[in-house]
Formats: C-alpha cells, sequence, structure tokens
C-alpha cells in the first residue's frame, strides 16, 4: 500500500517568481534506509508498513497523492559573498501538512535530482551526508534545540559523483517552513516590494501571527535566532555554514552540512574544511547571526520609505540582538552550572570555568556533565591540572549554597552523549559498507542524551587520538 500523507499546501498557491515547479528524477533501486515512525504519526501520515513502499514514495518514484512539487527561489550570502540567485539545486518540497498540534510542516525532497536552480550542480546527495543529516537533526530535536526533522532516508540504488563514486540518497525533510532570510534576499535583491510584501504576509501568518508590520516581524525573528545560537553554544554545537541562505525565519537549525559537536572546548574551533578563515567558527557564531539578521533587515526596509526614523528603528532592532543573545547566552551557561537565574554577579564564575576548559583542552560535554552529579574530582580527572578546576569548584559550589535543586537542573540541560565526530563517522563508513547496525545504535543512544545507559557508556567517551576528526565536509 503506498503511504498517504493529508498534504495541505499553501506554498504552492503563491504566484510566479516564489519557485519552479519541477519532478523528481527517477531512482533505479529505491531502499529504505531509515524512517521516522513516530514523526509520521505525528504529521498524520498513514505510513502503511510496506517498506517497499515507503521507499518508492520518499526516493520521489511513486509520489502520494497531493505533492505537489517545487524548487523554492532564494539568494543569499554565502561567506559574506551575495549570490543573488540560488534555491533549491537538490531538493523539492513535496508539499505540507497541519500535523497533530495544528501546526503546519514542511516536507521536502533533498536529493532529488536537477532543478531550474541547479546551475551546474547534479541534484543529488550521497548517502554519507542524508544519514549524517539524519543523525544530527534528530540528535539536536532530542536535545530540545529547535531544528528541522528527518522523515526518511532512502538508498536510490544509482551513483553520484564527487571526487569517487558513492551511493546516492534522498532525505526527506521536514520544517516548520522553509523561509530563510535568502527569500527575503531574494525579492529585495530584485526590488520587487509586490512579491516582498506577499513573502512577508505568508510568513508572518506562518510563524509570527503576533507581528502586525514588517519591523515587528524582523524583532520575533531576532528574538527566535538569539535563542537559537545561545542554545547551540550551551551544547558545544557548531553549525558550520551560517550563511543567509541556511538561517531560517522559524528559527529552527537547518542545513545539517558540516555542522559538529565539539569535544575538548576551545571558543576558535572549526570543523567545516571549507571555512578557512573560521568565520563560523564556535564563538563568533553569536557575532554571525547579528550580521545575518542585518541583511534580512536591510531587505525588509524595500518596504519603508527610508526616513531616519526607520532607518533608526531597524537599526535599533539589530544592535538590541548582541543583548539578546548574551541574555540568553547567561541564564543557558548558569543552568549548566546549576544556577537557576544567572546574574551578571555569575558571569566571572563561568567564565573562569570556560577559561580553565580553554587552557587545558577540557571535554566540554564531560565536564559539564561530570559537575552535574557533584562529582568535582571526577571533573577535575578531565583536566590535565586538575588543581584550578577544583578551586574554581570551591567558589561554585558555595554559590550552589543558594539553589534548591542544581544538580536536577544541570542534569537537564548538560547532556550526557552528544553526536560525537568519531562515532558519526564510524556509523557512515559502515552504513556505506550496508552495515546499518552502527547508525541504528547510535540514532538510538541519541534519542535520550539526558539519560545514558550504563550498557552504553562507551558513547560518553571523547575520541582517542587516532580516532580524532578534525575537519568535516559539506553536504555534498
Ligand atoms: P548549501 O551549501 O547546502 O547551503 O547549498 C547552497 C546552494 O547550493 C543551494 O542553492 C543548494 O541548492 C545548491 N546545491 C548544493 N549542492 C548541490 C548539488 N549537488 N546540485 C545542485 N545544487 C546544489
Ligand atoms: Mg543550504
Ligand atoms: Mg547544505
Amino acid at each position: 500500500m503506498k503511504p498517504s500523507i493529508p498534504f495541505d499546501n499553501s506554498y504552492a498557491a503563491l504566484p510566479d517568481g516564489f519557485f519552479a515547479r519541477s519532478k523528481p528524477r527517477a531512482a533505479t533501486a529505491p531502499r529504505l534506509l531509515a524512517f521516522n515512525a513516530p514523526l509520521a504519526s505525528e504529521l498524520g501520515i498513514d505510513a502503511g508498513s510496506d517498506e517497499a513502499a515507503l521507499a518508492q514514495a520518499f526516493a520521489g518514484n511513486a509520489l502520494p497523492e497531493g505533492a505537489d512539487p517545487l524548487a523554492q527561489a532564494y539568494a543569499g550570502h554565502q561567506f559574506g559573498g551575495f549570490s543573488p540567485q540560488l534555491g533549491d539545486g537538490r531538493a523539492l518540497l513535496i508539499g505540507e501538512v497541519v500535523d497533530r498540534q495544528g501546526k503546519r510542516r514542511d516536507l521536502q525532497l533533498k536529493g532529488s535530482g536537477r532543478t531550474p536552480f541547479s546551475r551546474g550542480g547534479d541534484g543529488l546527495a550521497a548517502i554519507g551526508p542524508v544519514l549524517r543529516e539524519y543523525l544530527m537533526s534528530e540528535a539536536m530535536f532530542a536535545l530540545g534545540v529547535p531544528t528541522t526533522r528527518s522523515l526518511a532516508a532512502v538508498a536510490t540504488g544509482d551513483e553520484v559523483f564527487r571526487e569517487t563514486p558513492l551511493p546516492g540518497a534522498v532525505l526527506t525533510r521536514v520544517a516548520s517552513s522553509h523561509l530563510r532570510v535568502g527569500t527575503f534576499e531574494f525579492f529585495a535583491a530584485r526590488r520587487d516590494a509586490s512579491r516582498m510584501r506577499q513573502l512577508l504576509e505568508f510568513a508572518i501568518a506562518r510563524h509570527f501571527p503576533h507581528a502586525s508590520t514588517p519591523l515587528e516581524f524582523l524583532q520575533a525573528v531576532i528574538a527566535a535566532q538569539a535563542e537559537l545560537v545561545a542554545h547551540w553554544m550551551s551544547i558545544g554545537f557548531i553549525h558550520g555554514v551560517m550563511n543567509t541562505d541556511n538561517t531560517t525565519i522559524s528559527g529552527e537549525t537547518i542545513d545539517y552540512g558540516p555542522c559538529a559537536f565539539m569535544d575538548n572546548f576551545h571558543p576558535a574551533t572549526v570543523y567545516s574544511s571549507i571555512d578557512r578563515q573560521g568565520r563560523y567558527a564556535y564563538d563568533n557564531q553569536r557575532h554571525v547571526l547579528p550580521w545575518n539578521m542585518a541583511q534580512l533587515a536591510s531587505s525588509l526596509l524595500l518596504l519603508e520609505d527610508n526616513t531616519d526614523s526607520s532607518l533608526q528603528a531597524y537599526t535599533q532592532a539589530v544592535h538590541d540582538m548582541p543583548g539578546q543573545i548574551d541574555a540568553a547566552w547567561l541564564r543557558r551557561f548558569g543552568a549548566k552550572l546549576g544556577i537557576s537565574a544567572a546574574t551578571e554577579d555569575d558571569r566571572p564564575l563561568i567564565e573562569a570555568l570556560l577559561a580553565l576548559m580553554a587552557n587545558q583542552g577540557a571535554d566540554f560535554t564531560n565536564t559539564f556533565r561530570a559537575l552535574s552529579s557533584g562529582d568535582v574530582r571526577a571533573a577535575a580527572a578531565l583536566f590535565s591540572d586538575p588543581a584550578p578546576l577544583q578551586d574554581w569548584a570551591e567558589g561554585w559550589q558555595s554559590r550552589l549554597a543558594a539553589e534548591y535543586a542544581p544538580c536536577d537542573l544541570m542534569r537537564s540541560v548538560n547532556p550526557a552523549v552528544i553526536a560525537r565526530n568519531h562515532r558519526v563517522d564510524q556509523a557512515l563508513v559502515a552504513a556505506m559498507n550496508d552495515n546499518l547496525q552502527p547508525f541504528q545504535d547510535l540514532h538510538r543512544v541519541l534519542a535520550t542524551p539526558f539519560d545514558l545507559a550504563e550498557t552504553d557508556a562507551d558513547y560518553a567517551q571523547p575520541p582517542r587520538p587516532e580516532e580524532e576528526i578534525t575537519a568535516t565536509f559539506c553536504g555534498t
């Protein structure tokens, strides 16, 4: 039986210029690699139990009734340089559903072949990056971070040519929308105020219905993105490719290309092999997002009269963002240390710990987790010189005397396990050799990151020197 999806498409009803209709490429021998049954049920999808039918549907060979596949238009600043025309070059929005909670969600195939926006690209994706996005996005969801989700991964049976031939795959991505800063930049670059207005109306209705002006909309996006980047930083996440086409309007994390979780803490950590100047390094993330929001602000100014007062209000909205990020950062890092409502007085304590961790290359996740059980000795053992950490902990513990249940708070925000690069890599290498077991095991462990079974303790281990991965590659 073919799966059935209660499509209710709204983006496809927008006028000319927002998208180009396009068909998925036929896959030769679709085979289901992963399917997210709980998410399917949340979306009201009747998936049935026929794996072959699911593979046909989510490879794009036999799209369920009501699908209306289209490639969305967008532009974007990539590493600071503007491209007026990007768009879905290897993705198709197949439609939308209203989920069980009444929330509208997009379903998108990624890696389903060329579209009118493909430029020189082949429109395809390989198994490795597809399963990587599946794992990472679901891990982020389990950590409580707003993110796109993964519904299905299907091997196509076709080859994808990169440096070598690789097995191809298609990911089905679910998002509360695929609107990006780059979608606004697309119409701004064309000075198309009429479509900009329609886009704004669509985005407001979908994400921020309380916003009644372009400025209020900007402020709402800024608030969501400020919270998001502080959340990333609190779990040691490095997105790696924070271009404006990869910055959502919804405030969800999108585009799991070269992203990674840090092992040892250092603020300048970069994994992405194409980020040569460290533009998107761990600690720069909070500086880059306001820059991205400035691009949204300047796009929206197309709808304003550009008098002094409108320019000032937009500038102010962007200038307010670093303070918002910082406040969210303080709240989250305070909680990581068991402080329920951190104030400026607590900042030196947090910063002192991070400085010690950076100086000694201590493991980010495991340091906070060890402190979560109040086990200073275990935490100190993660430092090459334990003495300074022990001194620091005296001040910390006296601060915690004023807190009610600091360890409970800490255990709820400090994961015991993250998607460590070496583990992800091992799972993907095995999957490419037709062994999905390590992928499935890692996926299972990452589904409950605050609660690691004794038998899975290995997953919390940092890489041994020979396992360490220092560079990640884009989602090719
Ligand atoms: P990304 O770096 O993943 O954010 O992608 C940037 C742009 O390149 C988007 O417009 C993508 O659709 C496009 N793109 C990336 N990979 C491919 C590919 N293999 N074929 C066609 N377009 C691609
Ligand atoms: Mg992208
Ligand atoms: Mg990408």
